[in-house]
C-alpha cells in the first residue's frame, strides 16, 4: 500500500479533522487503551457525521489505503489501529437520542458505554453493556456485548434494532430485519467486518438501580465457592448475574487493609429483580463461606458500570486470551484454582462471566454470534502499568490459557482475542462461519475492512 500523497481532496469534503504524523495532535490521536500496541498509521480522519466516514471510505478506497476502524479504542489486539494506513476515527461522533416511551436509544459510533449509561439511567433505562465503562459502544456491540445485564436482556447485539452502515462501496445503508437483513443478521457478532457502523438503534431494559457489588472468598476456598457458584447459577432466575473472578485485592480504598495485596476469589453480582426480594435472594450467598468482603447493596446501574474504571486506567500493558466454557468439572476448576493463585500483577486476573440466560434465548444461527450454549465466555488478561512486566503478565497469560484449553467448549468470544489466526475466528463462529463468508463477499467482496477479526469472503 502506499502513503497518500496528498489529502487535500479528502479536506475540502470533510467537517471533521484530518491528522498526519508531523501534526502535535498525532501520537495522542494514535494512542489507545493497551499501551503494548504501537502502530504508527499514515493519517487519521476524526470523522464528525457519516459524510465524514463515507468521504474517508471512499478515499482509501480510491487511494488504496489499508483502513482500520476506531471506536472507543478499547480492542486488545488494537485493531482500531493500522501501520502505515488511515485510521477511520469515530471518537468525535457522540450524539445519543433517547425515546423513553418506545424505550430505545439512538446511540452515535464514537459513545463510549459510561456515555450511553448516564444518558439512559437518567430515564430509568438500561442498555446490556461491558462491565468498563470506558469501553467503546461500536467494537463491542459489534462483536456482540457482554456484561452484567446479559442474563435479564441478553447481549447487547440481541438488542439492536437497526444499524446505519457505511459500505466498502461507499454506499449508506440502514441494516434492520427488514433491510439488508443479511447485513443486519452478520454485524450482530461478526465484527467491524462489513462495513462502518455509524449509528445504532437499540431497544433498552426499564432498569435503574440494582442490588449488586463484589463479595471474597479466601483462595482456600476457591474449589467450594466455584462449586456453589456454578450451582445457585444453573437454578438461579435470570434476574441473578455473577461474574466469577481471581484477583488481587487492590492496596487501598475502600478494600480493608488486611486484605490488601492479598490473592482471593470472588463475584461481581449483579441483581435486576425486585429490590423488596434482594435480601432474600442473597441469604444463602452470604451463608456460604462466609465472604471476607460483602460490598453488595443497592447502587445505580451507572455505579456498578463504572466500578472498575479507576483501577483500569488507559494507557497500561494488557495480554488477552479467552475460552467458551460449558461446563465447570473438578479438573476445570482446580486449573482455574493453579493459575488463579499464581497471579503475577495486582491487575492481572480471570473473569468467567455467564452467557446463559436470556443469551440462550436465541437460536445459534439467528445471529452471527454463535455460542448459545455455552455458559460462560471466560477471559484472562496479563495486564500491567508497568512495560518491563509486559513478558511477564504474557506468559502468565498464555500459559492460564493453555491450562484451560482441554475443558474449553472451542473457539472464543473475538471481542476477547489477541490476532490469533484465523482457525480461531473460525472455530469461534462454529456453523455460522460458511455464511458470515458469503454475506461478507456480498458486502465486501475485495476485503477492504481487514483490520479486525476477519472473516475473509467466499
Ligand atoms: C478494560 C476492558 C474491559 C472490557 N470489558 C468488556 C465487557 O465487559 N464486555 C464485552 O463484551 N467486551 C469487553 N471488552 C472488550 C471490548 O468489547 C472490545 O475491546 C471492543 O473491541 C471494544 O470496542 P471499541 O469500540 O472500544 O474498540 P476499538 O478498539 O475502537 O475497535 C475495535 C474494532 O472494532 C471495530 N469497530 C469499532 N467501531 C466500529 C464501527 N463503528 N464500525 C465498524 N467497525 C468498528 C473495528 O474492526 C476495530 O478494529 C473490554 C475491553 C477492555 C479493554
Amino acid at each position: 500500500m502506499k502513503t497518500p500523497i496528498s489529502t487535500s481532496s479528502l479536506k475540502e469534503k470533510i467537517n471533521g479533522k484530518i491528522i498526519l504524523p508531523n501534526d502535535d495532535a498525532y501520537d495522542d490521536a494514535r494512542s489507545i487503551y493497551n499501551a503494548m500496541i504501537d502502530k504508527r498509521p499514515a493519517l487519521i480522519v476524526k470523522c464528525k457525521n457519516k459524510k465524514d466516514v463515507q468521504a474517508a471510505v471512499d478515499f482509501a478506497r480510491t487511494e488504496r489505503i489499508e483502513v482500520s476502524v476506531r471506536g472507543g479504542g478499547h480492542n486488545g489486539a488494537g485493531l482500531a489501529l493500522v501501520d502505515g494506513g488511515l485510521v477511520i476515527d469515530l471518537s468525535l461522533m457522540k450524539d445519543i437520542k433517547i425515546d423513553p416511551e418506545n424505550r430505545t436509544a439512538v446511540v452515535q459510533a464514537g459513545c463510549l458505554l459510561k456515555e450511553v449509561d448516564n444518558a439512559t439511567h437518567e430515564y430509568g433505562l438500561a442498555l446490556p453493556g461491558g462491565i468498563i465503562g470506558t469501553t467503546g459502544v461500536s467494537g463491542l456491540t459489534l462483536g456482540g456485548g457482554i456484561g452484567y445485564l446479559s442474563r435479564k436482556g441478553g447481549l447487547t447485539v440481541d438488542r439492536l434494532i437497526e444499524a446505519e452502515v457505511v459500505l466498502a462501496s461507499g454506499e449508506i445503508v440502514t441494516a434492520s430485519k427488514n433491510s439488508d437483513p443479511d447485513l443486519f443478521w452478520a454485524i450482530r457478532g461478526g465484527g467491524g467486518n462489513f462495513g462502518v457502523v455509524t449509528s445504532f438503534t437499540f431497544n433498552l431494559l426499564p432498569i435503574k438501580n440494582v442490588y449488586a457489588g463484589p463479595m471474597f472468598w479466601p483462595l482456600e476456598k476457591a474449589h467450594e465457592a466455584m462449586k456453589f457458584y456454578d450451582q445457585i447459577t444453573k437454578n438461579a432466575s435470570n434476574d441473578l448475574y455473577g461474574f466469577f473472578a481471581f484477583l488481587i485485592v487492590p492496596p487501598g480504598d475502600p478494600f480493608p487493609e488486611h486484605l490488601h495485596s492479598k490473592n482471593v476469589c470472588g463475584i461481581v453480582w449483579c441483581y435486576t429483580g425486585p429490590m423488596e426480594k434482594a435480601e432474600e435472594v442473597f441469604k444463602p450467598i452470604r451463608e456460604f463461606g462466609p465472604p471476607i468482603l460483602d460490598f453488595v447493596g443497592e447502587i445505580p446501574m451507572p455505579d456498578l458500570n463504572g466500578m472498575f474504571d479507576e483501577l483500569y486506567p488507559s494507557g497500561m500493558q494488557w495480554y488477552w486470551r479467552a475460552h467458551f466454557i460449558k461446563e465447570l468439572t473438578d479438573d476445570a476448576i482446580s486449573e482455574n484454582i493453579r493459575h488463579g493463585s499464581n497471579i503475577p500483577t495486582m491487575h492481572s486476573t480471570t473473569h468467567l462471566y455467564p452467557i446463559d440466560g436470556a443469551v440462550h434465548d436465541m437460536k445459534p444461527g439467528e445471529t452471527a454470534w454463535a455460542k448459545r450454549d455455552a455458559r460462560w465466555s471466560q477471559v484472562i488478561v496479563g495486564v500491567s502499568p508497568d512495560p518491563e512486566n509486559a513478558d511477564t503478565v504474557t506468559t502468565w497469560c498464555k500459559n492460564y490459557y493453555d491450562g484451560i484449553t482441554p475443558y474449553s467448549d472451542g473457539g472464543a468470544y473475538v471481542n476477547f482475542m489477541m490476532e490469533e489466526g484465523e482457525s480461531r475466528i473460525k472455530a469461534s463462529y462454529g456453523d455460522n462461519y460458511g455464511r458470515l463468508k458469503k454475506v461478507k463477499a456480498k458486502y465486501d467482496p475485495n476485503n477492504f475492512f481487514h483490520i479486525n477479526q476477519n472473516i475473509k469472503p467466499a
